[in-house]
């Protein structure tokens, strides 16, 4: 059976969190002399004197409705990258507890293990860029905190294998974090709804990608309520500031415009990838279920540049395990996917240009 005390570093158990003023007395109407905020206004036209609600209430109420889980089976962050060190500095001790990964995948599980002095147990993707589960298996031990699945995956943009993350689910002793930033774009995929059957399971999400507000910095983690109270308890007390609150709770209203923007991109990259498809100098493109396409071509470095001289920039991945020769290419604009395709079409690989 999972439990989450044996989870966690000893520490975070018996910490005891800041206690902000905001959390000694919840209501919104009085007189606020708790908090040394300046009760004449801001230095800007609208006010931001108050601090903001450390949780979030207003805006995770909305998002739980939409999501359909519990106000408290939600956190936000700011930014995804929040929660991902969050959840390492939650449970993993440095130098001696483990983090699974599976490489190729989002840079900053990596990273952020890095910083926290943790160990990292590398367990590579399969050729077609699934889980290998015999090894990720293996891999399990007791210092086995927790294993990060990307789904779909960056850079490689495509869905894990639902049943290969339930095996895991079940045989895995420490926290799942199934990374869905790009899940509204495979919205079917979600593992939010199964948030009840699996304890040991954390959705994080994402309004930096189809929602279109990487600018505001906002990331969603979806757990049980046990596990949402620890992140709280963590993070720094007003990490999410009032505008960004505010600002997406009056937008979440309208899914259908996010719904658009995303069915728009879809079918763009259809587009796209038929155009580059059309090129010689493109040996593969993967199958996709995000904003973006892996690309194989001959030179992906020679190409790369190619493109930045017309500055038009994508992303080298060539140097990453499995995606030797492959650039990430995000979905524009028509007009932008356009640029692309023209510009690649008049690249000259170096031997050829001689
Ligand atoms: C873009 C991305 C995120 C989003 O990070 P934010 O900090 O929320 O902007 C998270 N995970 C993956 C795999 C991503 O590609």
């Amino acid at each position: 059976m999972f439990d989450l005390k044996k989870i966690l570093r000893p520490h975070i158990l018996t910490l005891t969190p800041y206690a902000s003023a905001r959390d000694e007395y919840e209501g919104t109407e009085g007189i606020f002399l708790d908090a040394n905020e300046n009760p004449l206004g801001s230095i800007t036209p609208e006010a931001y004197n108050r601090y903001p609600d450390p949780y979030q209430w207003a805006l995770k109420k909305k998002l739980a409705a939409i999501r359909k889980v519990d106000v408290k089976q939600i956190f936000l962050g700011n930014g995804s990258d929040e929660a991902i060190d969050l959840l390492i500095r939650a449970t993993c001790s440095p130098q001696s507890d483990e983090v699974i990964l599976l490489p190729p995948t989002y840079g900053m599980y990596e990273v952020s293990a890095s910083i926290n002095d943790v160990r990292m147990v590398k367990v590579p993707l399969t050729p077609d860029f699934q889980i290998d589960l015999p090894n990720v298996l293996k891999a399990i031990n007791a210092k086995s905190k927790l294993i990060f699945l990307c789904s779909p995956n960056n850079p490689t943009a495509n869905l894990l294998k639902a049943e290969d993350i339930v095996i895991i689910l079940q045989h895995f002793p420490g926290l799942v974090v199934v990374d869905e930033a790009y899940i509204d774009f495979a919205p079917d995929h979600t593992f939010v709804n199964k948030l009840n059957e699996f304890p040991n399971l954390v959705v994080m999400q994402t309004f930096s990608k189809a929602w279109g507000l990487a600018g505001l910095r906002l990331g969603m983690a979806f757990a049980s309520e046990e596990i949402i109270r620890i992140l709280n308890k963590l993070k720094s007390p007003y990490n999410i500031n009032t505008l960004t609150q505010e600002l997406v709770e009056r937008s979440i209203a309208t899914v259908e415009a996010k719904d658009q923007m995303v069915a728009q991109i879809l079918q763009d990259k259809q587009l796209l990838k038929k155009e580059l498809l059309q090129l010689p100098i493109v040996q593969h493109i993967y199958p996709s279920d995000a904003n973006f396409l892996l690309v194989k071509v001959t030179d992906a470095r020679a190409m790369y540049q190619h493109l930045i001289d017309d500055k038009i920039i994508v992303r080298d991945r060539s140097k990453v395990i499995l995606c030797e020769n492959c650039l990430r290419i995000t979905v524009g604009t028509a007009a932008e996917n356009h640029k692309l395709i023209q510009r690649m079409r008049t690249f000259k690989a170096p031997t050829e240009a001689l």
